[in-house]
């Protein structure tokens, strides 16, 4: 669970830095073209320039888009991590704890004793995705 959030994460930011680099190659080239336009400009080479012109403003402008969808994405795969929570009963006294979840931890699991009954042990009666537009509950 773990290892395949940390492999999700870990491949989404290789794409974005690989996407980055294509960006900040298009957009120099884009400078590099607005540049000659004006150079074209100032010789009086006007159909070049305004040929050149179009393809530097069309690449900055498609970089640009780039830039900040891939921006977007990424803001959007933070905000929906989910958080999966695990939740510990006593059946003798009722006590509730609810924390995030472990290695290893699985409904009707016992765990230690209860802090406030030494003889009765601690269970796991549910474990449940916390997400932050829907909430799917898993819990008995
Ligand atoms: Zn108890």
């Amino acid at each position: 669970m773990t290892q395949n959030t940390q492999q999700q994460s870990s491949s989404v930011s290789k794409i974005s830095s690989y996407l980055l680099l294509i960006v900040a190659i298009v957009m120099s080239l884009a400078i590099v073209a607005i540049f000659s336009a004006v150079y074209a400009y100032m010789i009086d080479c006007l159909i070049q320039a305004g040929f050149l012109l179009i393809i530097g403003a069309f690449a900055l402008a498609i970089s640009l888009v780039v830039l900040y969808q891939t921006r977007r994405n990424a803001a959007a795969l933070q905000d929906e991590a989910p958080k999966v929570m695990t939740i510990i009963e006593c059946k003798n006294c009722g006590t509730k704890i609810t924390r995030d979840f472990q290695r290893g931890d699985f409904v009707f699991k016992e765990l230690g004793a209860c802090e406030k009954c030494p003889e009765q042990k601690q269970m796991i009666t549910g474990v449940y995705k916390e997400i932050k537009t829907k909430e799917k509950t898993y819990a008995i």
